[in-house]
């Protein structure tokens, strides 16, 4: 059995001390033993979105909470700006779509990153959209978007601003209030060090009216339901009460680092992996490169086999790319419990690999620049 070196962006490792509080027994959720902890999972997540704002529990994956931000804000018919630089930014576009919402676009070839002056002239040219959507990190290319300038140009319109931030919110810097955005997401897998299962949303004073005349259909996500359970530390349906424990953890593991002191690690990291990537000659893959995963072109006829033979030959994840990225890019994430050492193994792996599969690598030299930037 080897070692398992899970360098994904989402699922990512989990710190014994958090794997440890999974393992306690599972407690009543009408308790006032567990509606203590929740109050403190409150806290704690206002301050890893660095937001005045509730920011409420739920059992789903982040799509979940990307189904709850639409049904919540709008109506049949209503007209919304997606701004997409990739596949998850798509998504907003699909769910959308499915409750039969408008959507208006702006995007840019994946790889590519979004330029706010854009949305500021289709907010112009179409006063009646009532949100924009967008993606934080956007995880299939990895770039990062300019969320404080989006965040400007909407906050001057009626519109709300709805981000996905499941890739990217605890690792790289992120700033809710200060940056108003409107609506942020987030779930447990990535630079939470949770495993997969919980979702996080937050909702600002904007968005209030919205929700009111909202009447898409909606249950189990009705954001009613959760304000009102907020109130007395509950969740309105049975909650995974093990991976709340394990949030409290989690947070606590955050607070006691401090948030800045985790967005320079992960800026640190990124530095390293880039210099990896092209020491090995790949070409990064991102315009604009976000610090909690690292992608980078591969060539097309052994893009698949990287991902498979550093899986079974070494027992290293790392991800390939999605949709038409499929076989064309690889990404090596440094999110959440992912650290150094990790970093230096992932790379020595995969340049034994690389030249497994006939690319002229010299050994050793990602290894050295990772190292180095390490150092310096
Ligand atoms: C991982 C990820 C998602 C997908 O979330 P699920 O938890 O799989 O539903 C959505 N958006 C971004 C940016 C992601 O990184």
């Amino acid at each position: 059995m080897l070692k398992q070196y899970l360098l994904t962006p989402g699922p990512t490792p989990i710190p014994p001390q958090i794997a440890l509080k999974e393992a306690l027994p599972v407690i009543h959720h009408r308790t006032s033993e567990f509606a203590s902890i929740y109050k403190d999972v409150a806290e704690g997540l206002k301050y890893v979105f660095q937001t005045r704002n509730e920011v409420y529990v739920l059992a789903c994956s982040g799509t979940g909470a990307m189904e709850m931000a639409i049904v919540n804000l709008l109506s049949p018919n209503d007209k919304i700006l997606v701004a997409s630089c990739g596949n998850f930014g798509e998504r907003w576009a699909k769910i959308a779509q499915s409750y039969g919402v408008e959507t208006i676009y702006v995007s840019v070839e994946w790889g590519k990153v979004l330029d706010p002056l854009e949305i500021e002239k289709t907010l112009k040219k179409n006063p009646d959209i009532k949100a924009v959507f967008t993606t934080f990190v956007e995880t299939s290319t990895g770039v990062a978007s300019d969320i404080k300038s989006i965040g400007k140009i909407v906050s001057q319109t009626n519109a709300v601003f709805v981000v996905d931030a499941i890739s990217g919110l605890a690792g790289q810097e992120f700033r809710t209030d200060d940056w108003e955005v409107d609506v942020v997401i987030s779930a447990s897998q990535k630079d939470f060090m949770l495993p997969p299962g919980l979702a996080f949303i937050m909702f600002s004073q904007k968005t209030q009216k919205l929700i009111e005349l909202s009447r898409l259909p909606k249950f189990y996500f009705d954001i009613k339901k959760y304000r009102d359970f907020y109130l007395i530390n509950q969740t309105p349906f049975t909650p995974p009460v093990t991976l709340i424990v394990a949030l409290q953890e989690a947070l606590k593991l955050i607070r006691n680092k401090k948030i800045e002191n985790i967005w320079n690690d992960c800026k640190r990291l990124a530095r390293a992996a880039r210099a990896g990537m092209q020491s090995l000659g790949l070409k990064l893959f991102a315009e604009v490169p976000c610090e909690v995963v690292t992608t980078a072109s591969v060539p097309e006829n052994i893009g698949e086999k990287i991902i498979t033979t550093l899986k079974e030959r070494y027992s290293v994840s790392i991800a390939g790319g999605q949709g038409k990225l499929k076989g064309k890019i690889i990404r090596l994430a440094h999110m959440g419990y992912i650290g150094k050492v990790d970093l230096l193994a992932g790379f020595a792996c995969l340049e034994i690999v690389l030249s497994e599969l006939g690319m002229d690598i010299e050994k050793g030299k990602s290894v050295a620049a990772v190292q180095k930037e390490f150092l310096g």
